[in-house]
Order: C-alpha cells, then structure tokens, then sequence
C-alpha cells in the first residue's frame, strides 16, 4: 500500500453504498487511521462476517434513509459506484465545512501502485477489459483486472498486492467523482444514450466520463474513438496525448466478430504497445482469448438455425453493433426495461437484414412504435413463446439472435439469468 497506516488520523469519513467497493473502500479508510461511517439505504445491506469485519475494523454501520447527522463532521465523502450525489447535498455540511467528495475510484486510485490503464465507454468496456489484461499477462505482466468488474481497486490495496499494470474498467459514475486519479493510459471506447435515469442528460453524461481524462500527465496516453472527433474536437480533454482510433482489419478472431470488436481489438492494441505488445503478442494473445459470455456468444445451431447469446446487449448500440456484424438473415429477439436510445434509427438496418422480430416481456409499445411497418413484429409474454414463434418463419441458414436493446429486470434477476434462459430453450429446440 501506498499510504501508511494512520495517515488519515483525524478525519471523519462517510462511505455512501454497502456493497463490494464501499466496503472495501470503508476497511480501506478504516486501516489509514480515519473514523468511518459506513450508509446504505437498504435496513440489512450488510450482515454476518462481512458485518463483523467491518465492525471489528472500527467502521459504523449507518443503515436505512440518510440523514444530516451521518454526515455530521464528516471531512470525506466517498461514494459507491451508482451512487449519485445530488439527492445527497442538502443533507451534506455546508460551507467551509463542506466536505471532500470522491469516488471509490479516486480513494482507492491514491494508494495504488503499478500503472493504469482506465477503460470506458458505453458498450465494449468488460470485453476490452478483459482481452487488455489478457494481452499484458501474455507478455508476462503481472497484471490486476478489477474495478467495475470483479474486484475493487479498494480491494486490491487493501490486499496489498503490487501488480505491474491494473487493468481497471471504469463506469462514467466513478469517473465523475474523481479529482486526482490519472491512469498512464485512458480508453473512450464510444458513447451513446444510456443511464439517464442517473445523468441528468447527455452532457453530464459525457462530461462524466470525459473526467477519467482531466488529470493525465502530459506522457499519458488518452485514446478517443474517432467517430466521436467531430463531438469532442473543441473541447479541453487532456493535457495526455490523444489518439483518435477507428477499426482496422489487421487483427482478426472469430470469437470477437463485427466491426464493433474490430474498434475494441485496435483500442487494446494502441492501449498496450507503450508495454511492449507488438502485432504478433496481439495475435497470439488473440488466438487464446476467451470472451465473456452473453456477448455475441455463438451457442450452436438446431434445425439449421444459427443462435447467438448476446443477452449483454442492453443498448440500441449494442443492438445495431450485433446485427452489423451477422450475415443473412436474423430472426430477432428484443425487448425488456427499454433504457433509451434511438430505436427509429435501426429502421434500415432491420428492414435489410431481419426476417423477422418477436418482442417479449416490458415496453412492446416503444419498439412497436419504432418498428411497425419496416419489418414482421410479433410479441409474446415470455422469451420461450417468442423463440417458439419465431422458429415458425425460421429458414435455414437464419440466425436467431437475442440482442435485447434493454435490461433484463422485467422478467430476470440480471442479463446473466436471461442469456442462460435463452440456452436453456436452445437445447430443448435441439
Ligand atoms: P460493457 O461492459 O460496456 O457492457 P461488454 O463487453 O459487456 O461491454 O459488451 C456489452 C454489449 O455491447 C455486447 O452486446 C457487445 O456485443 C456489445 N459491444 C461490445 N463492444 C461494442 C462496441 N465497441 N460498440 C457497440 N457495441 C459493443
């Protein structure tokens, strides 16, 4: 670690959000000397031995609605990823009083040794990720994959593990509360609509996400997608050095196909060059690769139908992406707690490759609207009444895809639980 126990005697802390980083983000202020506070709305966010822990550590646990008094003297704010502030400030001190507030992230990234490489973006973050980190270990990097996915960088220090390079995947609600953290290299992999709910519009949705670049050093190397040049050209990112990439065809793999992964792939090349990786580590690195599933997952065929699990796909983009990138005809499954995007857009695209769309489960009069005329609409109840329906029109040589456009929680605990579903009625189809 890179701080010393103590170093934070004297300062109150309010962790906001009980769940892996707030908690690793509370024992983590607790063993720097600090007093913490630990809230979550949920009554019984944390309980058993992770209660004990952090008890046994001195961290307060502050459970149900927040109130002024949780904040009462607190000098330090941090706050959970998917924790927004705004519905905390008028409950905070006020004045010079006012405290410190940083995410996770920044906490966490103060104590961190190795070097960084910060990935985000609204689709493609966990896939990147993960083929980054891949790529550095096969050049024989020690290397920590965490942050947004797997383990927290607060878990990591507190581990006390020292990792050559932290491959860390970053949500635009941890970059925005970040005031020092500055990886060696940041990724913008693309942007589009999504979390509107928490940003209160695009602008501040960008700007959250542009924050993981305002501190980079000037040998820093940010990486911007190229289509987003013309949005991004006139304004003061980083003092890093910026390269715009865009997709070539000079890596290839079949588990990562569309021009959707052609950008992913260029991103972790140009992301990982400046630590030794050359075409040829990239390819081999390539060839031993394996994706996540529920991402464009190809899970066999049955009745000379091709399906493919991309479950993950909870935005239009991710949608469009996935239907670039198949060829023939695509017997399309969609639908589920829309999130926005502009569903209009794929009007082309649908009438050009889809044979056919069954909806199921939440918002069928938001896709209905958007797609009634360009292409065959149907909708069922569930996932396997739609699978069913749609195999009645199925050709071979179709591929029955589930790209959803939406999250799951209409009718599943997480896009895990749907992709699963959508395996499970394959097999039965076989
Ligand atoms: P994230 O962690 O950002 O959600 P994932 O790698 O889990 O990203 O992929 C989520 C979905 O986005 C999948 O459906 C995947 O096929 C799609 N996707 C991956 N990369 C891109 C990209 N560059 N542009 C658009 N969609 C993408």
């Amino acid at each position: 670690m890179f701080g010393h126990e103590g170093e934070l005697a004297g300062t109150r802390a309010a962790v906001v959000g009980a769940g892996a980083s707030g908690r690793a983000a509370a024992l983590l202020l607790a063993r720097l000397g600090a007093a913490v506070r630990l809230l979550d709305r949920k009554p019984d966010a944390v309980a058993g031995e992770d209660a004990q822990a952090l008890t046994a550590a001195g961290v307060e646990l502050a459970f149900g609605e927040h109130r002024a008094e949780h904040f009462a003297g607190a000098g330090l704010v941090v706050l959970s990823p998917g924790v927004p502030l705004p519905p905390l400030r008028p409950l905070l001190p006020a004045g010079d009083a006012a405290p410190e507030v940083i995410s996770e992230l920044e906490l966490a990234g103060r104590y961190s040794p190795g070097r960084i490489v910060a990935i985000t973006g609204t689709n493609g973050k966990t896939t990147t990720t993960g083929l980054t980190a891949h790529v550095l270990q096969n050049v024989g990097l020690r290397v920590f994959l965490g942050g947004n996915i797997g383990t927290p960088l607060s878990q990591y220090v507190l581990d006390g593990r020292e990792a050559d390079v932290l491959v860390l995947e970053i949500s635009s609600y941890q970059a925005q509360y970040c005031t020092s953290f500055r990886p060696d290299v940041a990724v913008l992999l693309n942007f589009s609509p999504n979390h509107l709910d928490h940003h209160a519009s695009m602008d501040e949705y960008l700007e959250a996400k542009l924050n993981l670049f305002a501190h980079m050093e000037p040998e820093g190397l940010a990486l911007l997608p190229a289509a987003l040049r013309a949005q991004l050209g006139d304004r003061h990112i980083t003092r890093a050095r910026i390269k715009w990439f865009e997709p070539t065809d000079r890596f290839e793999s079949e588990r990562l196909p569309g021009a959707h992964n052609q950008a992913n792939m260029e991103a972790v090349y140009q992301a990982t060059v400046r630590f030794g990786v050359d075409e040829r580590c990239m390819r081999e690195a390539l060839d031993t690769f394996e994706p996540f599933p529920h991402r464009l997952q190809r899970v066999g065929q049955a009745r000379g139908v091709t399906f493919v699990d991309d479950s993950k796909a909870t935005t239009v983009d991710a949608l469009r992406a996935a239907l670039e990138s198949i060829d023939g005809s695509v017997l399309l499954l969609a639908g589920g707690v829309y999130k926005g995007g502009d569903l209009a857009s794929l009007a082309p695209l649908l009438r050009r490759k889809v044979r056919a769309v069954c909806l199921f489960g939440a918002s069928r009069e938001i896709f209905e609207a958007a797609w009634a005329g360009h292409v065959p609409l149907a909708w069922e109840p569930t996932m396997d009444k739609a699978m069913h329906r749609l195999m009645t029109w199925a050709e071979p040589g179709d591929t029955m895809l589930l790209s959803p456009a939406t999250s799951s929680f209409d009718l599943y605990a997480n896009y895990k639980e749907r992709g699963k579903h959508f395996q499970r009625v394959f097999e039965e189809l076989r």
